[in-house]
């Protein structure tokens, strides 16, 4: 698969890409989880009372994430086509790498198999109640 990652300037670590084996685009962002710290829970212990609810114990919180979508942005194997990678980009962040969905226009098109480049900084999450 192609792997295209960039960070926001609030701390999201993104990424999109063209996954060959499975045939569709794909997208996430997310970052260490910032309640816990990264740790999933408060508490030396692993244990349900002290896990924490943004992570649900994970210690990662997702912004997007294809595979956990429930708002119609991938199909129900996580798949997404160009189309619902761009809505996702102007859903949840202010800005993104220059050139971005063109390149994934041509992962898919050169059907690429093994590609990761990392793509700088960009922009930030775009707030709720700014969803254009
Ligand atoms: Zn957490």
């Amino acid at each position: 698969m192609t792997r295209r990652t960039w960070d926001t300037n609030d701390g999201w670590e993104c990424a999109a890409g063209w996954d060959r084996p499975l045939q569709h685009f794909f997208f996430d962002i997310q970052r260490k989880c910032r309640n816990c710290d990264g740790q999933g829970g408060f508490s030396d212990e692993p244990n349900d009372a002290d896990q924490c609810p943004v992570c649900e114990g994970q210690g990662i919180e997702y912004l997007f994430n294809n595979l956990m979508d429930e708002e119609g942005l991938a199909d129900a194997m996580g798949g997404m086509k160009l189309e619902q990678v761009q809505l996702a980009l102007g859903r949840y962040l202010t800005e993104w790498p220059e050139g971005l969905v063109g390149a994934l226009i041509l992962d898919e098109l050169g059907n690429i198999g093994n590609l990761e480049v990392h793509l700088g900084v960009y922009g930030e999450e775009r707030k709720s109640g700014t969803i254009i």
